[in-house]
C-alpha cells in the first residue's frame, strides 16, 4: 500500500513525516478491493494533500473477520487486563513522544490551530489511552447472595467486535475516545475515520504497530458513510456500534442496527448548548468562557455554547465586552503560534455556515460582530455574534456547527430554564452565577448530559460525556464508558444442588 511523506516547516516542528495510506487490516497496510482513493484536502488552501485508500463493503467484511479472529484467539480473555492496560499506556507514551507530529498532521488535515491540536487534542487523546490503561485490570463483577445455598456472580465480559464511526471535528480525540475503552474492556475494533480527516488515524496505525498491538485488534478502514459506514452498521458479525456524528446519520445507524442483528448502539450526536449568564456572574470571566465556549475549534464542537442567554440588566455590558474579546481572536494560518481560529474543515461546511449567517440577517437578527468571510483563500469565517434573536429563528433552533453564536436577553430564572430546554438536543449547557443555590438549582433543571457551572468546555477522561434527548445514547469517558463495551453475565449457583 502507498505512503505519503509530508514536509512540515513551522515554528514548533520541522521535519518529514511518513503517513501510511492503506487500509489497516489484520495488522497490515493494504490496498482496497477496488483500488479507489479519496483526496484529502488542506482547508487552509483548498489544495489536495494526498489520496488515501478508500475502503469498500468487502474490505469491511475482511476487517470484521480479522477483528473476530483476534477477539476469540488473542485479545479479550486471552490477554489479561494488566497486559492490555500496559499496552494502552505504551500507546499513550508513544503519542506523547510524537505529539508535535500528530498535532501537525491534525492541523494540516483539519485546519485547527496547531496550539490547540497539540495542547488539547493530542494531550487529551494520550490521556484517554492512559486513563483506560488504568481501568483494564479493574473491570469486574459482583457477588449477589440470594438465599441460603443460592447466590449469583456477575461477569463483565467484553461485548466482542465493535464497529466505530467518527466525525471530522476532533479526528484524533474521537478515535481515542472510541478505541481506548473498547480495548480496555477486551473488545476488538473496526473503526472508520471521517473521509474528510483520515490522516491522524492513519499515523496512529504506525503507533499501534510500534506498541505491539496484536494483529486484528484494531482495524482502520477509511471510506465514505454510505459504503464503509453502512457496511459496519448493517453487518451481522459486528456486536456493537459506537457512532459520533450528526443526528440524521445517528437515526440511520440505529435503523441498520435494528434491521441486522440488534447490535448494541451508542450515539454521540449534535447539540445546541445553552450558556446562561445571570446578572450576579463575574462578567469578565463569563465573557472569556462564552468566547471559548463557542469559538473553540472554530465552533465545530458538538457541545458548543451556541445560544447565550444574558440577564437583561447586564445584557448591554456583556454584549459590548463579548464583542471586544471576539474581535481580538486571531483568525488565520493554523500553524502560526498566535492563531486561535483556523479555517472551517471543508467547502461544504463553509457554505453551510455562511447560509446560516445570511439566514440570520434575513430573519432580522442584529450582527454584533463578524458575519463575513475572512481572507480570500481557504474556508475562513469571521467569529460572528448575532444579538436580539427570537426563539423561532432558524439560527436559534438549528445546529450551525461553526463560529456563529446567538445572544438574547432574559428576565427570570424560570423563563431562561424553559428557553434553554426548548430544543430537541440535550448535550451540554452552562450557568454563570455567584449564587451557590441558584447555580445548583439551575444545573438540576437543565436537560443536558453535561452542565458547567462558571466554566465551559471542560472535558476530562475521568468525567462522562454524552447527551440527553436527541443528542445521543450512552456516555463516553470515565467509568461509564466501560458499560458500552461490556455485557453483564449473571451466573446462578445452587450449592444445595436440589431443585426447588
Ligand atoms: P456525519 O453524521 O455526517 O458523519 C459522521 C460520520 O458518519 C462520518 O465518518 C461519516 O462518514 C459517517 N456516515 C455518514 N453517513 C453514514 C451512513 N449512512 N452510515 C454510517 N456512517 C455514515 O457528521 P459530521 O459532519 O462528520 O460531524 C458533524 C456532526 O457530528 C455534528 O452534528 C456534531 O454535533 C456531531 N458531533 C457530535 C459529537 C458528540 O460527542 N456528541 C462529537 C463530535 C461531533
Amino acid at each position: 500500500a502507498p505512503t505519503y511523506t509530508h514536509k512540515f516547516d513551522h515554528a514548533a516542528f520541522k521535519g518529514e513525516v511518513e503517513i501510511p495510506l492503506g487500509l489497516f487490516i489484520n495488522g497490515e497496510h493494504v490496498e482496497s478491493k477496488d483500488g479507489k482513493t479519496i483526496d484529502t484536502i488542506n482547508p487552509t488552501t483548498g489544495e489536495v494533500i494526498c489520496s488515501i485508500v478508500e475502503g469498500t463493503a468487502a474490505d469491511v467484511e475482511i476487517a470484521v473477520d480479522a477483528a473476530r479472529e483476534a477477539f476469540e484467539n488473542t485479545w479479550g480473555y486471552n490477554t489479561p487486563g494488566f497486559e492490555r492496560g500496559k499496552l494502552l499506556m505504551k500507546i499513550a507514551t508513544l503519542m506523547e513522544r510524537d505529539a508535535d507530529i500528530l498535532a501537525s498532521i491534525e492541523s494540516l488535515d483539519n485546519g485547527k490551530a496547531f496550539t490547540a491540536a497539540k495542547y488539547f487534542d493530542v494531550t487529551e487523546s494520550a490521556a484517554t489511552f492512559r486513563y483506560y490503561g488504568g481501568w483494564a485490570d479493574k473491570i469486574h463483577g459482583k457477588t449477589i447472595e440470594q438465599s441460603t445455598g443460592k447466590f449469583a456472580y456477575t461477569k463483565h465480559e467484553p461485548v466482542g467486535v465493535c464497529g466505530q464511526i467518527i466525525p471530522w471535528n476532533f479526528p484524533l480525540l474521537m478515535f481515542s475516545w472510541k478505541i481506548a475503552p473498547a480495548l480496555a474492556a477486551g473488545c476488538t475494533v473496526v473503526i472508520k475515520p471521517s473521509e474528510l480527516t483520515p490522516l491522524t488515524a492513519a499515523y496512529m496505525t504506525k503507533i499501534f504497530q510500534e506498541a505491539g498491538v496484536p494483529k486484528g485488534v484494531v482495524n482502520v478502514v477509511c471510506g465514505y458513510g454510505p459504503t464503509v459506514g453502512n457496511a459496519i452498521t448493517s453487518s451481522k458479525k459486528v456486536d456493537k456500534v459506537a457512532f459520533t456524528g450528526s443526528t440524521p446519520v445517528g437515526r440511520k445507524v440505529m435503523e441498520e442496527a435494528s434491521k441486522s442483528n440488534i447490535k448494541k448502539v451508542t450515539l454521540e450526536l449534535g447539540g445546541k448548548g445553552a450558556n446562561i449568564i445571570f446578572e450576579d456572574a463575574d462578567i469578565s470571566e463569563a465573557v472569556k468562557y462564552a468566547a471559548q465556549g463557542i469559538f473553540f475549534n472554530h465552533g465545530q464542537t458538538c457541545c458548543a455554547g451556541s445560544r447565550i442567554f444574558v440577564q437583561r440588566k447586564i445584557y448591554d455590558e456583556f454584549a459590548q465586552k463579548f464583542a471586544k474579546v471576539t474581535q481580538q481572536l486571531k483568525v488565520g494560518d493554523p500553524f502560526e503560534t498566535a492563531t486561535y481560529q483556523g479555517p472551517q474543515v471543508s467547502q461544504t461546511q463553509y457554505d453551510r455556515i455562511m447560509n446560516y449567517v445570511e439566514c440570520g440577517k434575513q430573519e432580522g437578527a442584529t450582527v454584533i460582530t463578524g458575519g463575513k468571510r475572512h481572507g480570500k483563500t481557504g474556508y475562513f469565517i469571521e467569529p460572528t455574534i448575532f444579538g436580539d434573536v427570537t426563539s423561532n429563528m432558524k439560527i436559534v433552533q438549528e445546529e450551525i456547527f461553526g463560529p456563529v453564536v446567538v445572544m438574547t436577553a432574559f428576565d427570570t430564572e424560570e423563563e431562561v430554564i424553559k428557553e434553554a430546554n426548548s430544543t430537541n438536543y440535550g448535550l451540554a449547557s452552562a450557568v454563570f452565577t455567584q449564587n451557590l443555590s441558584r447555580a445548583h438549582t439551575v444545573a438540576g433543571k437543565l436537560k443536558s448530559g453535561t452542565v458547567w457551572i462558571n466554566c465551559y468546555n471542560e472535558l476530562h477522561p475521568q468525567i462522562p460525556f454524552g447527551g440527553f434527548k436527541e443528542s445521543g445514547i450512552g456516555r463516553e469517558l470515565g467509568e461509564y464508558a466501560l458499560e458500552n463495551y461490556t455485557e453483564v453475565k449473571a451466573v446462578h449457583v445452587n450449592l444445595s444442588a436440589k431443585c426447588g
